[in-house]
């Protein structure tokens, strides 16, 4: 797929971009004042594979934890801040590498170039984060309403402010909790300017509702070539957006991190505790980072066919399952070590 054209933005060592590939980025969900926590979900989001990991700076004291967080982190680490200005310059000095704000609550112009000016200093970007859910009042009342319309001209407007004061580096976020709403507003921002968009349908809700909402709506827009960050919002662990956000951009061969498990829903055919085995190898293999395609099937309707497409598979029968690597058999395996083996044979050809 052609991917919309966009300039680049650097985020510490992550482009955003250009061309670049698509990033995941999730949040913390702890206390930024609590160092101890935050540092400790931001090592285990780094572990997941996120990108960048966004931190919510809602007060002084959570922006003076800032500088021992970046730090010692792993990955780039994104300040969220509203309505103080203040705040977005102490993190700008604890070394934070990219900000989110929004210059429509932090005040006048003489605040904004404050902020602008520092970041540019820095050389690190800004995202206009715009939110249906604060929209100004403005822009409510010219379009009737938070509009796609609306929504875009806030970003729109809020990005000539910081073009006005020499700063570029901008990215540009238009989240609604709907899911139409959301891809409309990225359509349009998508074909009025070059800022890197970052995707997300906000407050999506729990693990199963948010996930689908957030595959159909950053789905739709990946698929006509929008977007260059994403974020799952999941009222649960981040280290679920993360994966979340993975599996979206590698369902559509934007990006591929990990080993990729098929395996089928079971049926009145499947004679061992398929569900288990499947389980038991995702948690086998969480956190390899090397793309390997593992093939787990109840029977041999389609067990064979799709194991011998995976690099490596088991197509299982009664009591047990045949393996099979690079498309050959080589071997047959007893239920009880079905999970074993694969893992095995995944380290071992992802080692190797
Ligand atoms: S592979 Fe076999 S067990 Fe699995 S869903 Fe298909 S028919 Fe059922």
């Amino acid at each position: 797929m052609t991917r919309r054209a966009s300039r680049q933005v650097k985020v510490g060592a992550v482009a955003i971009g250009g061309g670049a590939p698509i990033a995941v980025q999730t949040m913390t969900k702890t206390d930024t004042r609590d160092v101890t926590a935050t540092a400790a979900e931001i090592r285990r989001l780094a572990e997941a594979g996120t990108d960048l990991v966004r931190l919510a700076v809602p007060d002084h004291e959570a922006a003076e934890a800032l500088a021992a967080l970046v730090h010692g982190s792993p990955v780039p680490l994104v300040a969220d801040i509203h309505f103080d200005y203040r705040l977005a310059l102490e993190a700008l000095r604890a070394g934070v590498d990219k900000l989110r704000i929004n210059p429509g609550n932090i005040g006048g112009a003489d605040r904004v170039r404050a902020v602008a000016t520092a970041a540019k200093e820095r050389g690190v970007p800004i995202r206009i984060g715009v939110n249906a859910g604060s929209l100004e009042d403005r822009l409510i009342d010219k379009y009737g309403g938070p509009t796609p319309q609306a929504m875009v001209e806030s970003a729109l407007t809020q990005a000539a402010v910081l073009e006005g004061l020499g700063f570029g580096d901008i990215v540009i976020s238009l989240k609604a909790s709907d899911v139409r709403r959301t891809v409309e507003a990225y359509r349009l921002a998508a074909g009025r300017c070059d800022y890197p968009l970052h995707l997300g349908v906000t407050e999506a809700g729990g693990l199963l509702p948010g996930t689908v909402k957030s595959s159909v709506g950053l789905g739709l827009l990946l698929a006509e070539g929008i977007g260059d960050t994403i974020r799952v919002s999941l009222t649960e662990d981040s280290a679920l957006e993360v994966r979340a956000g993975f599996e979206i951009l590698r369902a559509l061969g934007l990006r591929s991190s990990g080993p990729e498990i098929i395996s089928c829903p079971t049926c009145g055919r499947c004679q061992v505790g398929l569900p288990e085995v499947v389980r038991e190898v995702e948690a086998g293999l969480r956190g390899l980072r090397a793309p390997i395609k593992v093939a787990v099937m109840g029977c041999a309707v389609n067990g064979p066919g799709e194991a011998r497409e995976a690099d490596v598979g088991v197509a299982a029968g009664k009591g047990g399952g045949l393996l099979f690597r690079g498309g050959q058999v080589v071997g047959r395996v007893p239920e009880g070590e079905l999970a074993k083996v694969l893992i095995e044979e995944v380290r071992r050809l992802t080692r190797g």
